[in-house]
Formats: C-alpha cells, sequence, structure tokens
C-alpha cells in the first residue's frame, strides 16, 4: 500500500466520520433549541462542516443567528413581528432579520 493511498483512505474515513458527526449534532439542535448546549453544539457542527466541506441544507442554514448561533425556532428561541407591512425575525440575542 502506497504512502498516498494510505492518506487518502484515512481522509475517507475522517469524512464519513464527520458526516456521521453533523448529522448527530444537527438532529440534538433540532430537537432541542432552547437546551444550554445547543449554541455550543452549532458552533461543533459548522466548524466540522467546513473543515470537511460537508454541505448542510440551505433550510438549516438559514435558521441560525449570525450573531449567536442561536437555531431560531418561532415562538421558542425567536419570535416573529410585523414591521411596515413585512415579516421581521427577531433572535433572542436581539438581532432582526428580514423574513
Ligand atoms: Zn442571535
Amino acid at each position: 500500500m502506497s504512502k498516498y493511498f494510505r492518506k487518502k483512505k484515512s481522509l475517507e474515513r475522517e469524512t464519513r466520520i464527520a458526516k456521521e458527526r453533523v448529522a448527530i449534532l444537527k438532529e440534538r439542535i433540532e430537537r432541542e433549541p432552547e437546551s444550554a448546549f445547543a449554541k455550543s453544539y452549532t458552533k461543533t457542527l459548522l466548524k466540522i462542516s467546513k473543515k470537511y466541506r460537508i454541505r448542510l441544507p440551505a433550510g438549516f442554514l438559514s435558521r441560525l443567528c449570525r450573531d449567536c448561533n442561536n437555531y431560531r425556532v418561532l415562538g421558542k428561541t425567536a419570535k416573529i413581528r410585523i414591521f411596515k407591512g413585512k415579516r421581521i425575525v427577531i433572535c433572542n440575542c436581539g438581532r432582526k432579520e428580514k423574513a
């Protein structure tokens, strides 16, 4: 087995493990967005997905707060308000975004 081949094999294995971790973290975040660990889960998830270039679903990414890494669920970790006829999602940290 050549050196190159070994490296490729181990990278494949790492990527597979990373994908598993991302799936587990994503499920936990979606299940309990209010828990004290949700933000750190999100941080870890983003780190892993960047390192191993794992694409996350757009629907999931758009629900993350850019300031505090909060997973925004309306009525739980975010609220929605109408301002000048437009919907605005307000995160628990105070960041406002158009919805
Ligand atoms: Zn926030």
